[in-house]
């Protein structure tokens, strides 16, 4: 049997309620401009066709809770409240009638944004990746099955800076919904338990600085929170 060279990097893994054993994760797939208004704020029209994805690495995790340095290379850092889903069962072309068959449990998660590089690479036609794809970039907390939280449909989205509301929308206003995002991205991927789907933001993203205390929540789902230290 052969040895590795240096120790292979731990597998990211997110508590789970009610339940000892951790959820591994293995892709970090997030969903662009799934809610109107939040289309409209960037200045970019909705494509109510078909979904649109970018990723993030496992290794970008961080739980609710954690107080985490302001990035480098950003001056713009942004927070986005979603709606996360984690997978269970892994699928390929799975039909929309059956994608909740593949759901492990929802989550509330932030997807931590260097807009001012997200915006650049966008105009320039450039992969979005030093914007969104970055360590501490991808904000989850505890996983709660469906046999405590159902299938959520509709539901309000929060979430807050240091006390202030500055996203509130409701899940009813996703473009894509849950079993569409499933159904269309498994034409594209095999899906496999370990996956998470981030399913995009609603409107009021912002900026945070260092100090701030970012706080989320989901009807049903539960709370989600953020520190921002200073820059290293
Ligand atoms: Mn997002």
């Amino acid at each position: 049997m052969s040895d590795y060279l240096f120790p292979p990097f731990p597998v990211a893994a997110v508590p789970v309620r009610g339940e000892a054993a951790l959820f591994p994760l293995r892709r970090i797939f997030c969903v662009g401009r799934n809610y109107e208004a939040h289309a409209k704020e960037m200045g970019v029209a909705v494509d109510r066709e078909a979904p649109f994805y970018f990723m993030k690495d496992a290794s970008a995790y961080v739980s609710s809770g954690a107080t985490i340095p302001y990035p480098p290379g950003t001056t713009n850092f942004h927070y986005e409240m979603e709606l996360v889903v984690a997978i269970g069962q892994g699928g390929f072309r799975i039909p929309q009638a059956a994608a909740l068959n593949h759901v492990y449990g929802y989550a509330c998660g932030m997807d931590m944004t260097r807009r001012d590089l997200q915006i650049q690479a966008r105009d320039k036609q450039r992969p979005w990746d030093l914007g969104k794809n970055f360590e501490n970039a991808a904000v989850l907390s505890a996983i709660v099955p469906p046999s405590q939280c159902g299938h959520p449909a509709a539901g309000k989205i929060e979430l807050s800076v240091n006390g202030t509301v500055k996203q509130s929308s409701d899940l009813s206003l996703l473009i894509h919904s849950v079993p569409v995002l499933i159904a269309h991205l498994s034409n594209f991927y095999h899906l496999q338990a370990g996956d998470l789907i981030y399913t995009g933001t609603p409107e009021g993203v912002g900026p945070v600085l260092a100090g701030d205390q970012i706080s989320g929540s989901i009807e049903g789902i539960g709370s989600i929170a953020l520190t921002l230290g200073p820059a290293e």
